[in-house]
């Protein structure tokens, strides 16, 4: 396993494992206990959005992982607002915090009010996708040959900016970009030249990325918890009936 590439809330890695184990673990993050707004009172309504939509755009709203909660507990929020404007996911108060404070839940005019009481519940992305700690994807790597006659048009037709002319010959930089697109092969090919040839590796380019309320390696590290868990479940019914 070698890290690629590490953004604020995104991991690339590659791995050479079974696709089928890496869609496993994919399936696995929405068995991960996520927090999120289960239910909500709305006692005031003043804004232009029925009930109902409010209540989804608010259950949307990730917020941060307070490990000092139980899985089997509930946390109150409040969110009282009489103003002229935007109504934000950061003036809800209690003792969780949205990851973005600026999301938009509805606008109020002048004189207007709303008033919310919401309860925060752990639950799991099989459910319902606002318990999902974020989102998984894969493919192959690709094993990229290029021989020394090709053509060097093909640096300027790699939509991911792979190919580069180094002293006269046509290299490839950060290969992991590449999705076989074929346009480099294409235009070889027009050329009368194969002088590229496309691979896949064995080797899985994964990529994670966290909607905020954990940290993408915890959410992997997790997962994968799960997924052994259920295993371990699974071989030892096996046994029993055997
Ligand atoms: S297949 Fe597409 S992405 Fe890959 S190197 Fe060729 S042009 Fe670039």
């Amino acid at each position: 396993m070698k890290i690629i590439q590490e953004k604020n809330n995104q991991i690339t890695f590659s791995a050479e494992i079974e696709e089928s184990l890496a869609n496993a673990i994919r399936r696995y993050l929405y068995q991960i206990p996520v927090l999120a707004i289960d239910e909500v009172e709305i006692s005031k309504n003043d804004s232009p959005l029925y009930d109902e939509t409010v209540a989804h755009r608010i259950g949307l709203i990730p917020l941060k992982t307070d490990k000092s909660i139980k899985e089997n507990s509930e946390v109150k929020l409040k969110l009282s607002a009489k103003k002229e404007g935007m109504v934000y996911s950061k003036e809800f108060v209690g003792k969780l915090e949205p990851v973005y404070g600026e999301i938009p839940i509805t606008s109020l005019k002048k004189g207007q009010e709303l008033e919310i009481v919401a309860i925060v519940k752990f639950g799991q992305g099989s459910t319902h996708s606002k318990f999902s700690p974020g989102l998984m994807f894969y493919r192959n790597l690709v094993d990229i040959k290029i021989d020394k006659d090709c053509p060097p048009e093909v640096v300027n037709i790699c939509p991911q900016g792979i190919l580069k002319s180094s002293n006269g010959k046509i290299i490839a930089e950060n290969d992991y970009k590449c999705d076989m697109c074929e346009a480099c092969t294409d235009l070889c090919q027009k050329k009368q030249k194969d002088s590229i040839t496309l691979t896949p590796s064995k080797e899985l380019a994964i990529t994670l990325e966290s909607f905020g309320q954990l940290d993408v390696k915890e959410i992997l590290i997790k997962s994968i918890n799960v997924l052994k868990k259920d295993l371990s479940l699974l071989s030892k019914k096996i046994v029993k009936i055997k």
